[in-house]
């Protein structure tokens, strides 16, 4: 219970002695006292203290403001930060001795000096009505409830109502209160079955509460024993994600590393195109700039290769340059395809045979005096070489000294029919 030197009436904000010399709009609406921690209503902007608001104003839904008279879904208010700022400004007079000071430090004047309401329960000072009620209705541990089940015993410490709901006197009322409501429901006809009903209701709940328990027991070793599954699943669960992790950035430096690899293998491919280019030209230009000679046995051989699906097509291929000797005449040789124009245009293998201009023509035996002797190799276990010999005419331009580049050539047309090449196997 409150103690109080002071007279009150009910909730309230601050009072104070020089009421007279501040705004009027500083004080509560309700309590009229100054300001305790405003607020202000949305709807008409009307400032209030935040307990008066609560307990002045009830939290009807739809809401009527008392003030404006406007109807509102709910009630509407906000911290009103402009009044408080004003507060903190103001200079106050204590209304109870000679203190003057700042908004701020009257309350902790207040609070030192005249704070007389007192909790009865917990002893706790305040000097305001506002703090303390806040503090009985809501705040202090050690207040008294009512138990709100009708029936029930008065006054319960707020900190045992949780006991008190367990507690056999209030199980004993909370039956009563659904008896009473299956009765009223059910509308029983007289009143001397009453008694037998209750027994009968009384039992039916007991009875029910029995299989309850039944199948609580059934459930409770199924529900430890999904409790301990569930915490092994939880357990490898944690396993598998930790491995799953693992593998992953295992993953990501592997495939990392594939790319750097991959980038290094592409270069080398790249690398590799390159020098097999370069090889490639090389050997042409080998092949152009060497020039051969013939061999110990007064031979050269100008090997060639036509594909099956070559033969068929037009051709004419010539051999490098080569040389009799070191010191010799310098030749090259051309073989071609020919098509004879007459009754059935057989086809032939040409060879021909062309003296080149070479170093040492000046000090060499013109006319060329020597026999040539061309042989297609048969290159199957029959060996049917053919065999043809071109002997220099003195009177060919194609033998004497070269006075330009090259000579013309010389050969023979028909040398051999060309289906045999397109038989050969
Ligand atoms: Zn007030
Ligand atoms: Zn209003
Ligand atoms: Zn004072
Ligand atoms: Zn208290
Ligand atoms: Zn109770």
């Amino acid at each position: 219970m409150a103690t109080s030197k002071e007279p009150h009436d009910s909730f309230g904000g601050l009072k104070i002695g020089n009421k007279d010399t501040i705004n009027i709009s500083l004080f509560c609406e309700l309590c009229k006292l100054l300001l305790l921690d405003p607020i202000q209503l949305l709807c008409c902007g009307t400032r209030l203290c935040r307990w008066c608001s609560k307990k002045g104003l009830l939290d009807s839904k739809p809401f009527i403001c008392s003030f404006c008279h406007t109807k509102q879904e709910q009630k509407q208010a906000h911290a009103d930060r402009g009044a408080e700022r004003e507060l903190n400004m103001i200079k106050i007079d204590c209304y109870s001795c000679s203190w003057n000071g700042l908004y701020n430090d009257y309350k902790e004047h207040l609070g030192q000096q005249h704070a007389y309401l007192q909790c009865s329960d917990c002893c706790e000072h305040f000097f305001s009505i506002n703090l303390y009620e806040e503090h009985r209705q809501e705040i202090c541990e050690y207040r008294s409830i009512l138990c709100e089940l009708p029936g029930c015993m008065g006054l319960i410490k707020w900190t045992n109502i949780g006991t008190h709901y367990l507690c056999d006197t209030h199980q004993k009322m909370l039956l009563e209160v659904i008896i009473q409501y299956i009765f009223k429901h059910k509308r029983l006809p007289n009143k001397s079955n009453c008694s037998a009903t209750i027994t009968s209701v009384v039992s039916d709940m007991k009875q029910e509460l029995i299989t309850v328990q039944e199948n609580v027991n059934i459930l409770l070793p199924e529900v430890e024993c999904s409790l301990n599954n569930c915490t092994r699943l939880k357990s490898e669960h944690d396993q598998i994600k930790t491995t799953c992790d693992n593998l992953i950035q295992q993953k990501n430096t592997v495939g990392k590393m594939i790319k750097d690899d991959n980038e290094k293998v592409n270069k080398c491919i790249q690398e590799q195109n390159d020098m097999e280019k370069q090889i490639d030209d090389t050997k042409k230009l080998q092949l152009y700039t060497k020039t051969l000679s013939l061999d110990t046995d007064s031979t050269m051989t100008f090997s060639f290769i036509k594909h099956p699906h070559e033969i068929n097509l037009p051709f004419s291929i010539y051999s490098s340059q080569f040389k009799t000797s070191i010191f010799g005449y310098n030749f090259m040789l051309r073989i071609c395809s020919t098509i004879i124009s007459g009754n059935e245009n057989q086809e032939y293998l040409s060879i021909y045979i062309k003296l080149l201009r070479g170093e040492f023509d000046q000090i060499l035996l013109y006319p060329f005096p020597y026999n040539i002797y061309l042989c297609l190799c048969d290159q199957s276990k029959q060996k049917k070489h053919i065999v043809s010999m071109i002997k220099p005419d003195a009177n060919l331009l194609s033998f004497v000294r070269p006075t330009s580049e090259k000579n013309n050539e010389v050969g023979i047309i028909k040398y051999c029919p060309l289906k045999l090449l397109k038989d050969a196997k």
